[in-house]
Formats: structure tokens, C-alpha cells, sequence
């Protein structure tokens, strides 16, 4: 299959390949009158450039002077720079309550969309869920094409965080994708058919994933991937843009010690790792999100994710700092040699990524001009680094912070809390696995020296693993999740401990990186809200979980504007003019890393995609637009009665432990999904029928619903079957009132 798919890619690029060089050579000959001093043979390559597609034709030139076309949305984070403020104000503070719908799209999906569309002209270019691309008309909405790269549904197993996409890369007449399974694809943006493909993976066999967006810049593609919860190795790649031949490859983590360095990093990094076999489990390191491009000093900023597993003790037990991970690493764009790193958690321990979007900027600090880079990483300090050199410049916190008390300025490291170190005794941490700070992008108001920041306090209960709490023993599971945590074992910890739980808030923040005070601050009842938009409008726009997309006042904090979507989002928007109208844009449909959490308990508030649907959408709107969404009914959550339910309370137990550890991911804690994907306390009678084939033969694999039988056996998933009614059961009686959580036994 996959032989087939590749050699289709090669013969698309053969064929694209030659369709150049003949076109090159008609214009050529039809053109050489107005081009005497090009005429040798080695210029028809260069004669071919001229005649590249013309069709969202952005080159690198055109990208730096971003600014000098407002109305366009050219690259992932606008420009370069990536700091998602617009300098567009047809929307502003004064009409922004004219601001209506102009028209949506159904996009069939009701799993979360992260992506952050391009608009080059009149196009609108962007993914949704299972890797796939639109063009479409940004007026209208009207599809120009779309193109599907087939990424076979059980792949949806080895995604950490669902089948999601966060976008694509527009260059010079293409448009380049990374599937989830692996690929990265150039598509001709006028048709959508496949120039080339090439396959990132090193290791098949091994979770990656890849869910992020490509970057493009100085001819090449830059392209990560993820899947450090599972077990694999982190490295980025960068692809020739015309014809997909690989440049470099940086890892990100050195690999098995008896084979030599890929690159002289890896001695570096070497060092920093002791005892233990992590090149077994993968070490981490993945670059699953943040790549961005640097034209001042040609740099290409990586940023580099959490270590895995996740507790060091099990990683590296010997110690150190096991570089690269968690790092904000800066690379020579040409040839992948690094220039220098800056580490914001050295020995990570709880899954800190560093891989939270990263903006550039111009900013003066301490009476000096300097080239920053910003990020506010998963460990909920905001950093400010010098470009130029890595150098540290500040480190406030932006959010709850318990793991450390702060960051030695002088030595630029985090002074832990010794009192929290989980390995002798479980404990609530903040920020939690699911940061402080995500991959929501932040905004950059360049100009007010404020970044609006889409934080949370979100804690976690770290215990080690019941096999390492035993014995100091941890071993690899090649099916499951490796994090060193065992997640049976922590959804005990939390109920047991639910009482010292630090409540979980979300915020909108507009916040100081140089002083680290907040300018305002908007509480959010959920945790889990959309990326940042901010405008020379005045306006900063967020979607939330409520499903609520609103227009702040950039300089109060106070909503100016709301529109109920019904759905949570998690998508930043953007913002584009097309003919002297303004226009916002926005992804609906909430999932993602948050699926684990299932159906918040309070005080967080039930989130719009639970109480309706998770309606996957792209929402456009203009000044006057009058266009309505359809009201949704509320979903029925009634459970169903679970007839002869016949089991003993070790069968459920051990049903729990198995859920827990493999289906809890996606369905959530305790059998109480999130609303994206199916909640199985609410099966139908078919689904019971067959649930032993669906979880041990694939039977609904095409749906993302994968065979699990490498991993559970027969018996397992009967267990797993009685655990799941004996919650189903439970919430029932208890909503009936019949019976109180826990108060439930069976025989
Ligand atoms: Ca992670």
C-alpha cells in the first residue's frame, strides 16, 4: 500500500518534473526575445522558475514583505515573525458590533480542528481532521478542491491527541501537508493533485505522528512530528520544496549509544544523559508543533518537546540535563547545524514541551534594541531570548506555578521544588501535563508590548507507575503509552485526592513579557479555549469552550462582541480583506490533547461541544454579514439501562485498569467523553453485540477505532466491556439520584 502511494508520488513528480521542463522550453523559445543575456543551458532550470505556477504564488520575498500586504494571510503565523497581530482595522473597536456571519462551511467532522488557514489572493487554503486539504474561495466559501491523503484509520491509535491538523504551508504554487501517518506532500495549489510525497518516518513501527503545520522558507520544507507519549525519537527534517529531496535531518535526543553520532550535537547531548536505555523507549524530544523561520540571521527555531518516558528517574537515572529536550533550539537554515539552545526545563519530568508557538520580535529591554524570540512554554514561565545568541532576557510566570519557585537569572535554570518530587510520594503539580500554556497560539502586540496569551491552571497528580513504585523496574509496552506514569494509577490518585485539587481556571491573559504583570485578565470557566487573534482594530478575538467567539478590547479585557457557535474551539482565527472587506475566520470543534479529561467535573463548566455537538466548521465573518448558524438541540444524554450486568468487582477492576490504560485517552476518565468521540456508557445494543470485535478485530477501524488485540486479549476486553457498563450503571443510578457516586457495588 504504502510502496504503491509513494511510487504514485514519484510518478507525479516525474511527470510534474517534465511538464515544467516542456512548458520552460515553449515559454522559453516563445520569450527569447526579451531574454538575451539568460541564454546558456543551464538556464531553462532557471527559465522553469519563471514559469512555475502562478496560482498563490508566495515566495520568500514576498513572506518578508508580508506587511505590505495586509489583506493576505500568507504564512502559518501571518509573517515570519509569527505574531498574529493584523494590521487591519475595518473591524475595530467601533464597528466590531456590526460583525456578523458571512458564511460557513460544514466540514463533516466532528472531531476537534486546530488549523490555522492560509489566504493568498482570494484562496483560502486549509486542513481539517484525518490530514485533509481544502482550497476554497474566500468570499464564498465555495470549494475549489480538496484532496484527501487516505491516512489509514487505525493510525488514529498511535496520535497522542487525536486525528487533528494544525495546517498547511503555502510556496510558490504549492501546497504542502504533513499527514498524520508520516507524510509530506506538495499539492499544486490551483488543482490539488499531488507534485510530490516523501516519507518522514524513520521508524514505522514506532507512534509517530504528524499533526503539525510545515514551514517554508530559503527552498526548503521543515517538517516534525510526534508521539514522545508513546515512545519514539524527536528529529526534524528539511525537504527540498521543489523536488522533496532531503537537506538535513537534526535530532532532537541522542540514539543508541553503541552506533555513531548522526551529527556533532549528539556528543553534546550525549553527555547530559546517564544510565538507563532511552534510546529503547525513544527519548523524546519531538518537534510536534513551533518551527518558525528567523530571516534576520537565517535561523530556524525548533521547538523541542517533553522527554519520554516522562520521569527521568526511569529516562536517565544517572542524572542531567538529557538535551535536547524542552529546549528552544536555534539552526543555520541551510544546513541544519546548530547555532545555539536554550533549555526551559533541563531534565524534564512532567511533560513540559517547549513546542508552544514562538513569535519573533523587535523589543527594546534594558535600554536596548534587541531581536527577541518569545514563548510561553507548557512550564508556564514566559521567556524572552536574545536571537542573536540564545541568551536568556527574561523568565516571569504567566500562570500558577508549582514545580519551580522561579529561574535563576544568572545560571537561566529553574530553581525547583524540592517538597513536590512525585518519586517519593504522589503529588498535584502545576501546570499539569497539559500545560500552562498549549499550542493555542498566543498573539504578539508588538507595539503595546503586550502578548495575549490563551493560559490555564490545569494540575495533574504525579505518581510513579505501580511496576517502578515495586520494583524500580519500568518496561517498554510497545502498544500503549510509555510516560513512566501509569494512568490506571493516577485516575485512583485523583479521585483519592480529588479534595486537595488546586481548581482548574482558564484565562485569557494580556500580559507583560518584560515585567511579567498582567494588563488584564479574563477568567474562562473551562480550561481548554481557542488560540489569539489580535488587530491594529484595537480587538484581540478568542473562541472558548463555551463555545463563544468574542472580540475584546485589546487595551480593557472587556467583550466588545460574541457570537455562539455551539462548539468549543481551539483553533486560533485570522483575519484577511479581500476587495476592501474585512473579514474573520475561525475552525470550530474542540478535542485534541483534552480528550484524556473526558467530561469536566465542576466547577470547570460543562463545554458547548458536550451540551450540543462538536460541529466541525470554518466560520467566516464580515461587517453586516447576516448569515445564521442552525440552532442545535440539546444532546440526550440519557444512559441506557444495562440489563444483566452480571460481574464481580475484581472482573470490573481489572476492566478498569485496561480502560484506563488504553481507551481512556480518547473516551475519557472514567468512561465520560468529552463529546467529540463516542461516550460508551451510551452504546447502542449493536455496538454491545459486537464490542469485542470492534476492540480486538478492527471492526471499525476505517473510523479511527483500531484493533487492539496486539495488546488485550479476549478476556481483557470482556473485562473492559462489564467495566464500561458498571459506569454506565453508576452514572445512571446516580442521575436518577438512585445512588450516589460511589456508593456502588457489584457482586
Ligand atoms: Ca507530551
Amino acid at each position: 500500500f504504502y510502496g504503491l502511494k509513494r511510487e504514485i508520488g514519484i510518478m507525479n513528480k516525474v511527470l510534474a518534473l517534465l511538464g515544467v521542463v516542456v512548458v520552460a522550453v515553449i515559454v522559453y523559445t516563445a520569450m527569447s526575445p526579451q531574454m538575451d543575456d539568460a541564454a546558456s543551458s543551464t538556464d531553462v532550470a532557471q527559465t522553469s522558475a519563471a514559469v512555475e505556477p502562478t496560482t498563490a504564488f508566495i515566495d520568500d520575498e514576498r513572506i518578508k514583505n508580508a506587511e505590505s500586504e495586509p489583506g493576505n494571510w500568507l504564512s502559518f503565523g501571518r509573517t515570519y515573525e509569527e505574531q498574529r497581530h493584523s494590521p487591519l482595522t475595518q473591524v475595530n473597536k467601533e464597528t466590531v458590533g456590526q460583525l456578523g456571519l458571512a458564511w460557513y462551511k460544514d466540514m463533516n467532522t466532528n472531531r476537534a480542528l486546530e488549523a490555522t488557514p492560509i489566504v493568498v489572493d482570494d484562496t483560502m487554503f486549509f486542513s481539517s481532521t484525518w490530514s485533509r486539504v481544502y482550497a476554497v474561495d474566500a468570499r464564498t466559501g465555495e470549494t475549489k478542491w480538496s484532496y484527501d491523503p487516505e491516512v489509514p484509520g487505525e493510525w488514529a491509535r498511535k496520535a497522542c491527541c487525536d486525528v487533528v491538523n494544525r495546517g498547511v504551508a503555502v510556496y510558490k504554487g504549492r501546497v504542502y501537508v504533513g499527514t498524520l501517518d508520516g507524510r509530506l506532500v506538495s499539492l499544486d495549489a490551483a488543482t490539488g493533485s499531488v507534485v510530490w510525497e516523501v516519507d518522514t518516518l524513520i521508524d514505522r513501527t514506532r507512534f509517530y505522528t504528524i499533526t503539525g503545520a510545515p514551514r517554508v522558507a530559503n527552498g526548503k520544507v521543515f517538517i516534525g512530528n510526534g508521539g514522545a507519549e508513546f515512545g519514539v525519537r524527536g528529529y526534524v527534517t528539511a525537504y527540498d520544496a521543489e523536488s522533496g529531496e532531503e537537506v538535513w535531518r537534526f535530532f532532537t535526543v541522542p540514539g543508541d549509544p553503541s552506533l555513531p553520532f548522526e551529527h556533532p550535537e549528539m556528543e553534546l547531548a550525549a553527555e547530559t544523559w546517564k544510565g538507563g536505555s532511552w534510546w529503547e523507549f525513544g527519548g523524546g524530544g519531538t518537534v510536534w508543533n513551533s518551527i518558525v523561520y528567523d530571516p534576520d540571521f537565517n535561523n530556524v527555531y525548533l521547538g523541542v518537546g517533553n522527554g519520554s518516558p516522562w520521569t527521568r528517574v526511569i529516562r536517565s537515572p544517572g542524572g542531567g540535563d538529557n538535551l535536547f529536550l524542552s529546549s528552544i533550539v536555534a539552526l543555520d537554515a541551510d544546513t541544519g547545524a546548530m547555532k545555539w539552545y536554550y533549555q526551559t526545563t533541563p531534565g524534564d519530568n512532567w511533560d513540559y514541551t517547549a513546542v508552544q508557538d514562538m513569535a519573533l520580535a523587535d523589543m527594546e529591554v534594558d535600554g536596548e534594541m534587541r531581536k527577541v524570540l518569545l514563548q510561553a512554554p507548557k512550564n508556564g514561565f514566559f521567556y524572552v531570548l536574545d536571537r542573536k545568541d540564545g541568551k536568556l532576557l527574561r523568565a516571569n510566570p504567566f500562570a500558577t506555578v508549582t514545580w519551580a519557585s522561579h529561574v535563576d537569572m544568572e545560571t537561566g535554570r529553574p530553581v525547583e521544588n524540592p517538597e513536590l518530587d512525585y518519586t517519593k510520594k504522589e503529588q498535584w503539580v502545576l501546570p499539569g501535563p497539559l500545560g500552562a500554556h498549549n499550542w493555542q497560539a498566543m498573539a504578539v502586540d508588538e507595539e503595546a508590548g503586550v502578548v495575549y496569551i490563551p493560559a490555564q491552571d490545569n494540575p495533574l497528580i504525579y505518581g510513579m507507575s505501580e511496576d517502578w513504585t515495586q520494583s524500580g523496574l519500568y518496561k517498554r509496552n510497545p502498544g500503549g503509552w510509555n510516560t513512566g506514569l501509569e494512568f490506571g494509577r493516577i485516575t485512583q490518585l485523583v479521585v483519592d485526592n480529588i479534595a486537595d485539587q488546586p481548581t482548574p481556571k482558564g484565562y485569557l491573559k494580556a500580559f507583560d513579557p518584560l515585567t511579567g504583570e498582567d494588563k488584564w485578565v479574563v477568567e474562562i470557566p473551562h480550561y481548554w479555549n481557542g488560540g489569539v487573534l489580535s488587530s491594529a482594530g484595537g480587538l484581540v478575538f478568542q473562541g472558548d469552550a463555551l463555545g463563544m467567539f468574542t472580540a475584546y478590547d485589546k487595551d480593557t479585557g472587556e467583550a466588545l462582541w460574541q457570537f455562539n457557535t455551539y462548539t468549543s474551539m481551539l483553533a486560533p482565527p485570522i483575519t484577511f480583506e479581500i476587495d476592501g472587506e474585512q473579514f474573520v475566520s475561525v475552525l470550530t470543534g474542540t478535542g485534541g490533547g483534552d480528550l484524556f479529561g473526558g467530561e469536566p467535573l465542576p466547577p470547570v463548566a460543562e463545554h458547548a461541544s458536550l451540551t450540543y455537538n462538536n460541529y466541525g466548521r470554518l466560520l467566516v465573518f464580515k461587517i453586516g454579514g447576516t448569515e445564521q448558524l442552525p440552532v442545535p438541540t440539546v444532546r440526550d444524554r440519557s444512559i441506557p439501562v444495562q440489563a444483566d450486568l452480571v460481574a464481580s468487582n475484581d472482573q470490573i477492576a481489572a476492566g478498569e485498569r485496561h480502560y484506563n490504560n488504553y481507551c481512556a485517552v480518547c473516551h475519557g476518565l472514567a468512561v465520560r467523553s468529552g463529546g467529540s468521540i463516542p461516550d460508551l456508557r451510551r452504546m447502542s445494543e449493536g455496538t454491545h453485540t459486537a464490542f469485542n470485535q470492534i476492540v480486538q478485530d478492527g471492526l471499525l477501524a476505517a473510523n479511527g477505532m483500531a484493533a487492539f488485540d496486539d495488546v488485550l486479549s479476549n478476556e481483557d476486553t470482556t473485562m473492559i466491556h462489564h467495566y464500561v457498563r458498571a459506569r454506565a450503571e453508576q452514572d445512571r443510578l446516580a442521575a436518577a439520584g438512585e445512588v450516589s457516586m460511589g456508593q456502588l457495588t457489584w457482586q
